[in-house]
């Protein structure tokens, strides 16, 4: 499947039942007060608490809990020539605001941002805890992972034209498994054949710097590079592999990678994120479960 494909399909859908997509970078979420005609004054925002519970890891977010905020105070002000968006106006919970100067107001959201969740920290305005009582700290593992792709002729494309998207659980060399993907036309008018990893070259990642680090480099694990590539030489021995380059990305983990993080965060608000690495195939479903938490 073609992920890319798969997000225009999954947008012209959205679009023909009447979404609006507007393609920016959330900066900040802010909450609002509910009351018309009263908002909720910047330092007295109403916020969720977050409570210690069962399952999680380093102090993350287990349970939480929502208290509107009180008093009245200053109105959140709005700039000039600010474009505002969404529903209900002075009625709304949320305050959006991106990075292209708009302000999106929403009664209700699905926070998705992958494995920036963590690392951008959206949800300080909205939801305390977290390291310092800077913000929510969820329970994602980030792992920058390595992918080789391995270019071949057109005819050895042609050759594997029916080959399947191929998933190896056993281990070889140093890898414990690996995803192969058929060879595929690129925009360069190139074949190759992409191939990944298990847990096994897994790199942890704690940081915004690591994660920007290992996007800049782009490269991946030059060891693990070689031994996809190895391992894919002994199952085609027959394809030759004219050359050999390396890209990387990143996955957020969930403790145990036992299921995606879909979890009501307060009222308004739903998170979900932590993929780990098999969302794709899901992601109506998860975006279907999210839409019906809120
Ligand atoms: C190499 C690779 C191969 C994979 N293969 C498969 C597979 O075969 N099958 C499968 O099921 N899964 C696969 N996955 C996993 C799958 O891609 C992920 O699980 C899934 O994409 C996670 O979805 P998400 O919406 O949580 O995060 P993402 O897909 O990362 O989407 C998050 C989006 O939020 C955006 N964003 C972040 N911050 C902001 C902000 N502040 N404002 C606005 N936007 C923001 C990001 O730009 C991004 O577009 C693969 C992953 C990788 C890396």
């Amino acid at each position: 499947m073609n992920p890319r494909q798969l997000v225009a399909a999954q947008q012209k859908i959205a679009a023909a039942c009447g979404t609006h997509i507007i393609q920016d970078v959330v900066t900040a979420i802010e909450q609002r007060g509910t009351r018309k005609g009263r908002e909720v004054g910047d330092g007295d925002a109403g916020h969720a608490e977050v409570q210690e519970g069962e399952g999680s890891r380093d102090g993350g977010l287990k349970v939480v809990r929502y208290r509107a905020g009180e008093g009245g105070g200053g109105g959140v002000g709005e700039g000039e020539g600010e474009q505002d968006e969404g529903v209900g106006g002075d009625e709304t919970n949320f305050r959006i605001s991106l990075s292209g100067g708009r302000t999106v107001f929403a009664h209700k959201i699905v926070v998705a941002p992958g494995a920036y969740l963590n690392l951008s920290n959206i949800l300080k305005n909205v939801v305390n805890g977290g390291v310092g009582g800077g913000g929510v700290v969820f329970d994602l593992a980030l792992a920058g992972q390595t992918v080789a792709f391995v270019e071949v002729s057109a005819a050895s494309a042609d050759l594997l034209k029916e080959m399947p998207c191929i998933i190896t659980s056993y281990a070889s060399g140093e890898l414990d498994g690996t995803y192969i993907l058929p060879p595929v036309l690129y925009p360069d008018g190139l074949h190759y054949i992409k191939i990944g990893h298990h847990n096994k070259f897994e790199r942890e990642l704690k940081t915004k710097e690591e994660v920007e680090e290992w996007y800049r480099t782009g490269e991946g694990d030059p060891e693990a590079v070689k031994e996809l590539a190895l391992f894919l030489s002994q199952i085609l021995p027959d394809i030759e592999q004219l050359n050999v380059f390396g890209g990387c990305c990143v996955t957020a983990n969930t403790p145990d990678k036992a299921a995606p993080l879909v979890l009501k965060v307060c009222e308004g608000v739903v998170v979900a994120a932590g993929g780990c690495g098999y969302a794709a195939k899901s992601c109506d479903e998860i975006g279907r479960i999210a839409a019906q938490l809120l």
